[in-house]
Formats: structure tokens, C-alpha cells, sequence
């Protein structure tokens, strides 16, 4: 019997399931299931940051893959 599998996994925005963001802090790779959040850069708006939950609770700084810059 084929019953229609719901995914209720929370989304996360622009969110790979074949190439996982990694966490920009830290290089972890971003599963869905983790709070992880992700915005772009706020200097040059082309790069998308990407924070795991523990580099969130830490506050832990970040680099822009792009541009460079550092940011909390
Ligand atoms: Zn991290
Ligand atoms: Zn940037």
C-alpha cells in the first residue's frame, strides 16, 4: 500500500540537499534538521551566511566568502 509520505521537516531557505550549506563559521555541514539560519551578506548582499545553532548561541564571528567581510 503506497501512502503519500509527508515531510513536516521544517525548510530552510535555499536550502541543498545535494551540495549542504556549510555552517560559515565553523564548516559544519547545515542538516535540515538544524536551527541553522541563513542570510546574505550584509556588506555585499551576494554571499549567503550561513550559522549553525551552535555558532548562533556562541555569537561566533563570520567571514563573507566574497567579499571578506566579518561580522557577529
Ligand atoms: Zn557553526
Ligand atoms: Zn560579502
Amino acid at each position: 500500500m503506497v501512502s503519500s509520505v509527508r515531510l513536516t521537516s521544517r525548510r530552510i531557505d535555499i536550502y541543498d540537499y545535494v551540495k549542504p550549506p556549510l555552517c560559515t563559521s565553523c564548516g559544519r555541514i547545515i542538516t535540515p534538521e538544524t536551527r541553522a539560519v541563513s542570510f546574505y551578506c550584509p556588506n555585499c548582499g551576494i554571499a549567503v551566511i550561513w550559522r549553525c545553532e551552535r555558532c548562533r548561541a556562541q555569537i561566533a564571528p563570520y567571514t563573507c566568502p566574497n567579499c571578506g567581510f566579518k561580522g557577529p
